[in-house]
């Protein structure tokens, strides 16, 4: 049968109930599943069959949304994680160990940059910072003989830079690691990276995926597409016998499915950061609609864009749908439809007066949150990184008077005459 198309996988990938069965995904609430005799659990231990036994490896709700995300992706295989925060450390922490070096590109959500360069550092895994807008030579210097990994966020949050996939794919590849993705702002409806050659991608799934401010997740995807036995050398863990898993050796026992059976079989069987099924659920009914939230994220947002750029209040607007914006090709070539519904901005004038706007929205929320159905406003240098000076967070990326509007999907007459009626008070 053909492949089924981006709108019908959110409302059936995954779960295809047969006669007299649930239509609706059901929540398997349950830690454990029986079996009948002791040999058939003992062939499950040793990865001979496969079937359930205990939810923190595999939970027939988590799977079916796992799987969701897989087609939508792409990938031959996904797993669910209890954060974004998890799922990043996870695609990481799958093929790097102490003494492994791997690149990141310097514009990344606040919360990786800390898991990078601090936490991994703990664990003896070190971390180049590069500027994606460097030239290719600058980036190439910072690989290493220990370097596994490339990594970069399609649309970076919070400062709205469009990542050139298609580009630091071949640098990845020249060097012979994967590329890693975190596509949490597109989401697969607007890019999937997989089709410009990164071989993995994470979501935080708390975001446009949920859509609804429900559940905290994450999911780690992989297109089966790398190859890693050419560099077996650089990878062991996925190309030598695994001691702690009978001496198997993920590459040969599951091919293409290597990176995801690893880290289910071992991260999570060590680390169990899973999702609550019923939280899989709350995703899932996320995912139903996120074909038809996403264009209207779009739309939306390109009109407060627009009128942000034409207001005199404003200093500066970084929004990739805006002609003038500096990663507008990049967006037309990765986003053809629509970047997301989130736009950093500058107020003109004090740090003081951001601080006005905010406190004069009505229902426009101040939220940590970003990518909701909600429309709602963060201004990081009071909030999330007040404890930062104006220089510390203009080294992090971050101008001191950006806000980071995330535009929902109410009535854009409405949002707009809200925004209008703060920047009236300031
Ligand atoms: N990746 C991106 C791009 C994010 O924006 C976030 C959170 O804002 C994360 C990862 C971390 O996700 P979570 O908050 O679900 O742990």
């Amino acid at each position: 049968m053909k492949k089924k198309n981006l709108e019908t996988i959110c409302i059936h990938g995954g779960w295809k109930p047969k006669k007299g069965e649930s239509q609706q995904l059901p929540i398997f609430q349950s830690t454990t599943f029986r079996y009948e005799t002791s040999d058939q659990m003992a062939r499950l231990f040793d990865l001979k069959d496969n079937g359930y036994f205990y939810t923190r490896l595999a939970n027939p709700t988590n799977d079916a949304v796992a799987q969701k995300i897989a087609a939508l992706e792409g990938g031959v295989g996904a797993v669910l994680t209890s954060s974004g925060q998890a799922a990043n450390f996870y695609a990481i922490f799958n093929i790097c160990q102490a003494g492994d070096h791997f690149i990141t590109a310097n514009t990344i959500y606040g919360g990786t940059f800390n898991l990078f360069g601090v936490t991994l550092k703990k664990l003896g895994i070190e971390c180049t910072f590069i500027d994606p807008d460097w030239d290719d030579e600058r980036i190439e210097a910072a690989f290493r003989p220990n370097t596994k990994c490339f990594f970069g966020e399609t649309i970076s949050n919070p400062g709205c830079n469009v990542f050139d996939i298609e580009r630091f794919a071949k640098i990845a590849h020249k060097h012979g690691v994967p590329l890693i993705v975190d596509n949490t702002f597109a989401t697969p409806i607007n890019c999937r990276p997989f089709e410009w050659g990164c071989d993995i991608v994470t979501h935080s799934t708390t975001k446009y995926m949920d859509g609804h401010a429900t559940q905290v997740g994450g999911v780690v995807v992989d297109s089966g597409n790398f190859p890693w036995e050419d560099y077996a050398e650089k990878f062991p863990c996925l190309c030598t016998p695994d001691e702690s898993y009978h001496g198997l050796t993920y590459t040969k026992s599951f091919g293409n499915m290597a990176y995801t059976t690893k880290l289910v079989a071992q991260l999570m069987r060590d680390l169990g950061s899973i999702p609550s099924p019923q939280n899989a659920f709350l995703l899932n009914l996320g995912l139903e609609t996120l074909h038809l939230r996403m264009p209207r994220h779009c739309e939306n947002a390109q009109k407060v864009a627009e009128w942000l750029e034409r207001n005199p209040k404003v200093g500066w607007v970084n929004f990739a749908g805006l002609p003038s914006n500096k990663y507008h090709a990049l967006a037309q070539k990765y986003l053809p439809n629509g970047t997301c519904g989130v736009i950093a901005f500058g107020l003109k004038g004090t740090k003081e007066e951001a601080i006005r706007f905010m406190d004069n929205i009505d229902f426009i929320s101040i939220v940590t949150h970003v990518a909701d159905a909600r429309t709602c406003v963060l201004h990081p240098a009071s909030h999330t990184h007040r404890q930062l000076s104006d220089e510390q967070l203009r080294e992090a990326g971050i101008a001191p008077d950006l806000v980071r509007l995330s535009v929902g999907i109410e009535n854009i007459d409405d949002i707009i005459a809200d925004l209008e009626q703060a920047m009236a008070k300031m």
